[in-house]
């Protein structure tokens, strides 16, 4: 079922956009989202989040990539597969608000944008001053 070279059907095996375009039969693009594919990869991410929620216990989780930025329809229903999968097993009432689980501010530019900040930061810290605020702070 998964496309992972190293380990068949592990995360990415199963919820990369080609492992999703090879289980749809077609480019993730061209996927809607009422199609059947998207709740495995909605169930596997939900997973991704259970773990991190008990592992981390993160304030907010980001979810970027290319099959998060574009299909919005997945936010829910990743937060409710995770939100079934913990079952009230921690009390944390706001795992289960819209905002918990959201898109990168900056979309698919979190990524590069990100590394330059943090190339910036870096910088300034070997300069000797304080890491300014930049100009890649979001509003
Ligand atoms: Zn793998």
């Amino acid at each position: 079922m998964g496309i992972c070279p190293f380990h068949g059907s592990c995360l990415e095996g199963l919820a990369a956009g080609p492992a999703i375009g090879a289980r749809a039969g077609c480019k993730g693009e061209d996927i809607p989202a009422d199609h059947p594919v998207w709740e495995p990869v909605a169930h596997v991410l939900g997973q991704l989040c259970h773990t991190l929620v008990l592992t981390g216990v993160p304030r907010r989780i980001v979810m970027g990539g290319g099959v998060m930025v574009g299909n919005d329809h997945l936010f829910p229903r990743v937060r409710d597969a995770m939100v079934q999968s913990l079952a009230g097993y921690i009390a944390l009432p706001e795992i289960a608000e819209p905002a918990f689980i959201v898109p990168p501010a900056l979309g698919g530019n979190a990524g590069p944008l990100g590394a330059i900040v943090l190339g910036e930061q870096a910088l300034a810290e070997r300069m000797g001053t304080a890491a300014s605020a930049g100009a890649f702070t979001t509003p």
